[in-house]
């Protein structure tokens, strides 16, 4: 019999440990600072904003961290993810190459964002917080805390920037559905926000100000604690189930990826697949490993390693990663969870430590890569995800002229059945490439360059 096309994983079988690579970093990682002392940033500076237990997982180096019973109760609602043969895409491209997918578009929100907010959610609730705001720009993030914190009993405040709150319903209605309160950003709430609207009362809004409008609504109400979606260890950490799962997925059909790709917009997708095998990497096993971002906001490609501000706003510590420069503005690309200036500090150090390499894709490339794999998988990824499917193409067609019986695996993050949208942009040709001039790039960044060097 052939191996089967859907490898799946029983409940028993689910990780009970999120590996920290920080335990196992060759060269350890520089520490975020205090913007204002230039110091090393303390778990007491971040406890205005993050509940300590969440603060111990951000700054630990244990190897494993048990994940506790009632998180993987959550997790058990769609998790293990199917890991699957992408065989009618193998068969169309007329590869000899393998191509599996993780489907973590089978979470309730959509995507593996859910990885996250559920653990995020759950050690909040432990320490006593009531309430948890947030910011969200196209609402990937927003409607995957808001079913968190529904599925915690919290309560759960989103700001969601301006534009796509007018453009996009869908996904705000989800975090109504939820129990969530989403607001557009800039809202007369927040001073942050009044003063973003005595600027300029027509402002389609930025994730900048959004996230200065959840800080200060966290901090000045009690009970109240922030969360953020991507570019913090401890989020890296929580999404390694992912590639935990995947590792005794493949073991399963005696395979073991040579490529092993992530699309990276705040990087922790990428982080969910990659880590463990960036572990088995660093354990002497050779595999390659690929993070691929757009073309028209090239953090990892063409960013410099810096410290710079994680947030337009400047509200966060200096973080040490490749940045375009905190009040970079990255053209409307449909992939919007990827239009972030900066990178997890973890996929930085890794970049630096050639564990793994980058790639930048035009959008039109990854729509066309989208177009295909729809029409051999079936499944609509989201234009995020799309990112990935391109360069997973773009192997097998390399594996196929060399000749070679490769093994890819990717990271399929989320569906794209809420952005519709940009599918219909790109059917009726109205769907452009960007160019980003060196310019705008040296521009942002000339306003960062006396901050301290790492
Ligand atoms: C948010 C999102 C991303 C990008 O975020 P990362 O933190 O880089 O993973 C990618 N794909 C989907 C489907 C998303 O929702």
């Amino acid at each position: 019999m052939s191996d089967p096309t859907k490898i799946l994983l029983s409940e028993k079988d689910m990780p009970r440990q999120w590996y920290n690579i920080l335990a196992d970093l060759p060269n350890g990682m520089r520490p975020p600072l205090h913007p204002g002392t230039g110091k090393p940033v303390t778990a007491e500076d971040m406890s205005a904003i993050f509940p300590m237990n969440l603060i111990e997982q951000e700054m630990s180096s244990q190897r494993w961290i048990d994940i506790p019973e009632p998180v993987l109760e959550k997790l058990f609602m769609y998790r293990p993810s199917p890991l699957v043969r992408a065989r009618n895409l193998e068969k169309a491209l007329g590869t000899p190459a393998k191509i599996y997918y993780k489907n973590e578009g089978v979470s309730p929100a959509g995507s593996h964002k859910p990885n996250t907010a559920i653990p995020q959610a759950y050690y909040n609730k432990v320490f006593g917080t009531q309430r948890l705001t947030t910011e969200t720009g196209a609402g990937q993030w927003g409607s995957a805390l808001s079913f968190a914190c529904q599925q915690f009993g919290l309560e759960c405040k989103v700001y969601m920037v301006r534009i796509s709150f007018d453009q996009k319903p869908f996904r705000k209605l989800m975090m109504q559905t939820w129990g969530a309160t989403c607001v557009a950003s800039p809202s007369t709430e927040t001073q942050a926000g009044r003063a973003a609207l005595a600027r300029d009362p027509n402002t389609p809004g930025s994730l900048g100000i959004a996230i200065s409008e959840a800080i200060e609504d966290a901090v000045r109400t009690p009970h109240t604690k922030y969360s953020l979606g991507s570019v913090l260890n401890h989020v890296m950490l929580h999404q390694t189930v992912i590639g935990l799962e995947a590792q005794k997925q493949m073991a399963m059909v005696n395979a073991y990826p040579d490529i092993v790709i992530g699309c990276a917009g705040g990087g922790s997708n990428f982080c969910g697949i990659a880590l463990p095998y960036v572990c088995d990497k660093i354990h002497g096993k050779t595999v390659q490993v690929i993070a691929v971002e757009p073309a028209a906001c090239p953090t990892m490609t063409r960013a410099p390693f810096v410290y710079d501000f994680g947030d337009t706003a400047m509200t966060t510590p200096l973080l040490p990663m490749h940045s375009l420069g905190h009040s970079f503005m990255p053209p409307a690309v449909h992939a919007g969870g990827l239009r972030y200036h900066g990178m997890a500090p973890i996929v930085s150090q890794l970049l630096l430590d050639k564990l793994i390499e980058a790639r930048a894709y035009p959008q039109l490339k990854c729509y066309a890569a989208a177009m295909l794999w729809c029409r051999t998988e079936g499944f609509i990824p989201a234009p995020e995800t799309s990112h990935a499917i391109a360069v997973a193409i773009d192997e097998a067609n390399r594996a196929k002229e060399e000749g070679k019986e490769k093994t890819i695996l990717l990271c399929w993050s989320g569906h794209g059945l809420m952005d519709l949208k940009g599918y219909d942009d790109y059917l009726g040709g109205r769907l452009r490439d960007f160019e980003l001039p060196q310019e705008e790039i040296t521009k942002a960044l000339d306003e960062i360059k006396d901050y301290p060097k790492p």
